[in-house]
């Protein structure tokens, strides 16, 4: 497995694999990499010839006050378990190559980027948008792995694909859970043990709001408000949303119908939380 740290080198590689027929899965990441992060390497791996993890903390992605400087990075520590899990080349660019000096060109999806973290992080997917549509065309993947974890995020990116007519599939892929249901993340390194604790609040009341659906219950709001209130009886959390969307426009629904996204995002002092589950009812 290789660390490379430029676009041109980069290319050399990918253009290497093509000329022999080889086929290209990219899993993009943040890095401080976790079995959440794993599983996405091990699907690429299993589905591609080539495997390719990128490794970038974007700044664009992060708003004023956000935790770019914090945002926890150990590249040594990721290439090993990117090694084990089947990885072929790490592709982890410095800031000024990914953004050199003048750089001016956004990508920006309407709508479905205006509601949930769209709403509380002006400008976020426009830097993840912005971003993911850079490392795409440097890897010129055939298959690109995303989490549920981050729910908005993949259909957004899905959209953008489809939109702009990207030659790619992207798929998404289950989110992975701590045994006590806390989603992976690797801002789940900030929660103080009281916080963590607490934190397996959001995966319960998600799994709650799953059985009541499956009893019947179609309510959105009778919905939000279960689990606003199991959330409210941790202490320390702090909501942010609980919403009801679909999972096309990501747009609150009343009734739940279809397929339909329950998401939610909670502070614990100063470490934001997100979690979700897809539910389908017909
Ligand atoms: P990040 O490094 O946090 O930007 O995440 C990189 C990719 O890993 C994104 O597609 C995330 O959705 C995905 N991911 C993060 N946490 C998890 C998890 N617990 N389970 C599955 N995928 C995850």
């Amino acid at each position: 497995m290789q660390i490379i740290r430029d676009i041109t080198t980069l290319r050399q590689h990918i253009k290497k694999a093509r000329q022999a027929g080889k086929t290209v899965g990219f899993v993009p990441t943040m890095g401080y990499l976790h079995p959440g992060h794993l599983s996405l390497l091990h699907q690429a791996r299993n589905e591609n010839d080539l495997t390719v993890l990128s490794i970038f903390v974007n700044p664009l992605q992060f708003g004023v006050g956000e935790d770019y400087e914090e945002y926890p990075r150990d590249l040594e520590a990721d290439a090993a378990q990117a090694e084990t899990a089947g990885c072929d080349l790490i592709f982890a660019p410095t800031v000024k190559e990914m953004y050199p000096k003048g750089y001016a060109t956004f990508v920006d999806v309407e709508r479905l980027t205006e509601t949930l973290c769209g709403a509380s992080r002006p400008g976020h997917f426009r830097g993840v948008t912005t971003v993911v549509t850079k490392l795409f065309n440097i890897v010129t993947p055939d298959r690109a792995y995303f989490g549920q974890k981050d729910a908005q995020q993949a259909l957004v990116l899905r959209k953008m694909a489809r939109d702009l007519n990207m030659d790619l599939q992207v798929l998404i892929m289950p989110t992975i859970r701590e045994k006590d249901g806390l989603a992976m993340s690797s801002r789940n390194t900030y929660l103080s043990p009281e916080e963590r604790t607490q934190a397996t609040v959001l995966s319960r009341s998600l799994r709650q709001a799953q059985e009541k659906i499956k009893h019947g219950e179609r309510d959105a709001n009778k919905i939000t408000e279960f689990i606003t209130q199991t959330i409210q009886s941790e202490p320390l959390a702090n909501i942010d949303y609980v919403a009801i969307v679909d999972t096309d426009e990501i747009k609150p629904t009343e009734t739940i119908n279809g397929q339909t996204l329950i998401a939610l995002a909670v502070r614990f002092g100063k470490t934001r939380l997100i979690d979700n589950i897809i539910v389908e009812v017909s």
